[in-house]
Order: C-alpha cells, then sequence, then structure tokens
C-alpha cells in the first residue's frame, strides 16, 4: 500500500491520526475546531502543531 498524500503538512502534524484500511489510509484531524476528513493534500493550515519526534 502506498502512502495516502506525503507531501500534506497533516503527515508532520500532531493532530493527524493515519486510519488504515485494506487498500488505502486517511489521514484523519483531531484537532476539534477543524473537519476530521477534510480535503487533502493540506498545504497550509492555521492550526498546525509540529509533531515531537518520535
Ligand atoms: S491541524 Fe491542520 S495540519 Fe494538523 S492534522 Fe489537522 S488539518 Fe492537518
Amino acid at each position: 500500500m502506498s502512502e495516502s498524500f506525503p507531501e500534506s503538512l497533516c503527515r508532520r502534524c500532531t493532530f493527524v491520526r493515519l486510519v488504515k484500511a485494506a487498500r488505502t489510509e486517511f489521514l484523519m484531524c483531531t484537532e476539534p475546531t477543524l473537519p476530521k476528513y477534510g480535503p487533502q493534500p493540506v498545504r497550509a493550515c492555521r492550526r498546525f502543531v509540529p509533531a515531537s519526534p518520535a
């Protein structure tokens, strides 16, 4: 399975959760004021918070 929207800002954000399905993966936003599944790829977001390194 290939990575969905590798260029999306969400992939570097603390609010994202990766939701795996059989053949794809969804980027779910857990920031409470934003839609869970907004249009991708996100290139700019006023709620972006960099995720801490694992
Ligand atoms: S806050 Fe913005 S950048 Fe972060 S996961 Fe949600 S939509 Fe993506």
